[in-house]
């Protein structure tokens, strides 16, 4: 039986208290393993590892160095590609060619690209006239924050995992990671990596278990820990920000979305087809940048939604490795149970299910994992919680509208504000439109374009902060200002 260990100071090792949690496969829900919980013990030692790397080796490195131990880094992960890659398919269920194509390569590429940020960025200068009309400069220096905690979701977990890591040890900083409980494995194995490439011990550490009264909860609560950066649910986000009051450590918060796509009539059909088909049925609706509420003008709503319900239907679950498969299981049976629920919902509440609500049905040796189906349903009020709440799931509710006012209205009124979708052929309504959305990130004519330099987080309920090329550094390093004066 597969055991998941913590990694601490560079060793694996087990929680004392010996308590362990199954790691579920949602393909077929068999155990791939068992988890090893980190209790307070464990908190203590591995916040206290960081804090002595940052007092050691760590602390003292060059950023050349540190630059190019991260690029080690990124080379590892591409080195050891089939592993990463076997061991995030287990944990998600998500098919081959969507972890190999997006989870793994970026999962490496987040530690080169905030290794060039680091080397690149310029530092700010100041000269100044003293009030006895000398001269003073003044420079800011950037200095690591120090002990960072990086929290988890588990529905891109080495992306987003490594999407915090890479900028924190790029400035520096030393990171306790506490994995989603749903997918220890890649963490797991990252530690692996750091040892063979040679980072110094105690710099990345990871704490398995939950939120609330376990390695959550006892990491965000714990005085060593400068800095949390979290991705979650945005009632996660607001219990952590409790927390991180008592001790005032800084916080980025990247929250849940129920993110609008605007199709105008113009819009070039294909171009639509392509983004909804991956934005609302990618990661089987996994992403909180997907989008949940289509906002299609009127004339051509019906073909819209035509073509939606084709689309949905041709995808086909499947095994991850089976290259005909279009979309994995959700994460959990729990999952599951949710996101069921809002399908039961939409029906109660009147909704016009155009096509799915349901569960697949499967060959015998899948019937044990957590499959739905795609689903499109219309002819809900905007005001039900089909369209306000945040599903995360494979769907999406349709409305029509007939005036770019009332379509801009509508997106904006939800209490979040992470990503939208704009779809049209007039350029001067896409800018206009997209300057009027309440959003963090809004993509014209396309979905889910990522460079990574550009700043990345959510508005309203969807987050806190930007990160993303220079905007990380603004969270994961303290300006120090440094005044000279000139003596004669
Ligand atoms: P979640 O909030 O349930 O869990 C996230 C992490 O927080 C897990 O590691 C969990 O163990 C931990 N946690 C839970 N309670 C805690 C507590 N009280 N203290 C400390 N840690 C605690 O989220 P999830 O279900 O894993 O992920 C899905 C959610 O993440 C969705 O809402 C999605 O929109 C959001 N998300 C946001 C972004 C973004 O960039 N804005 C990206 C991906 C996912």
């Amino acid at each position: 039986m597969k055991q998941i260990l913590n990694f601490i100071n560079g060793a694996y090792v087990a929680g004392q208290a010996g308590k362990t949690f199954k790691n579920i496969n949602p393909v077929d829900g068999s155990l791939i393993g068992m988890v090893s919980e980190a209790g307070q013990p464990e908190i203590d030692a591995a916040v206290a590892a960081a804090r002595a790397a940052l007092e050691g080796p760590w602390g003292k490195m060059s950023i050349a160095q540190r630059v190019d131990l991260l690029y080690g880094v990124a080379n590892g992960i591409t080195r050891r590609f089939d592993d990463f890659l076997e061991a995030e398919i287990a944990d998600t269920g998500k098919p081959h060619h969507l972890a190999s194509h997006l989870d793994i390569p970026r999962g490496a590429a987040n530690f080169k690209i905030f290794a060039d940020v680091v080397k690149n960025v310029p530092n700010e200068f100041f000269e100044m006239t003293t009030p006895d009309n000398k001269t003073a400069l003044n420079y800011a220096l950037r200095r690591p924050k120090g002990v960072v905690a990086v929290i988890c979701p588990w529905n891109l977990p080495l992306l987003l995992m490594t999407w915090k890591v890479g900028p924190a040890l790029a400035c520096g900083n030393a990171v306790v990671v506490k994995p989603s409980e749903e997918t220890p494995s890649t963490a797991a194995l990252l530690g692996e990596v750091m040892n063979e490439v040679g980072i110094p011990a105690g710099v990345y550490n990871v704490v398995h278990g939950f939120g609330p009264g376990s390695a959550g909860e006892f990491l965000t609560t714990h005085p060593g820990v400068n800095a949390i950066t979290f991705t979650g649910e945005t009632r996660t986000g607001s219990a952590i920000l409790r927390a991180a009051a008592d001790g005032i450590k800084a916080t980025s918060m990247e929250l849940g979305g129920k993110n609008p796509a605007i199709v105008f009539a113009d819009a070039d059909m294909d171009a639509v087809m392509v983004g909804l088909k991956r934005s609302v049925f990618e990661n089987t609706g996994q992403v909180c940048l997907g989008t949940e509420r289509v906002y299609v003008e009127r004339k051509i709503f019906d073909k819209v939604v035509q073509r939606l319900k084709e689309v949905a239907e041709t995808l086909k679950p499947g095994h991850p490795n089976d290259h005909d498969a279009d979309f994995g299981p959700l994460i959990s049976q729990e999952h599951r149970e949710k996101v069921m629920s809002y399908y039961q919902q939409a029906k109660e509440q009147g909704a016009t299910v155009v096509t799915g609500g349901g569960v697949p049905k499967m060959p015998k040796e899948l019937e044990g994992g957590s499959w739905v189906e795609p689903t499109v349903w219309t002819g809900l009020p905007e005001t039900s919680s089909i369209v306000q709440q945040e599903i995360f799931g494979p769907c999406c509710h349709v409305t029509p509208f007939d005036t770019e006012d009332e379509a801009v209205r509508m997106a904006n009124a939800t209490p979040y504000g992470l990503a939208a979708s704009v779809y049209s052929s007039d350029i001067n309504r896409a800018h206009r439109v997209a300057a009027r959305l309440e959003v963090g990130l809004c993509w014209v004519n396309s979905w889910f374009l990522r460079d990574l330099r550009t700043p990345f987080g959510g508005s309203k309920m969807s987050g806190i902060g930007r990160e993303g090329g220079v905007h990380s550094l603004e969270f994961y390093t303290e300006l120090r200002n440094v005044c000279v004066k000139l003596l004669d």
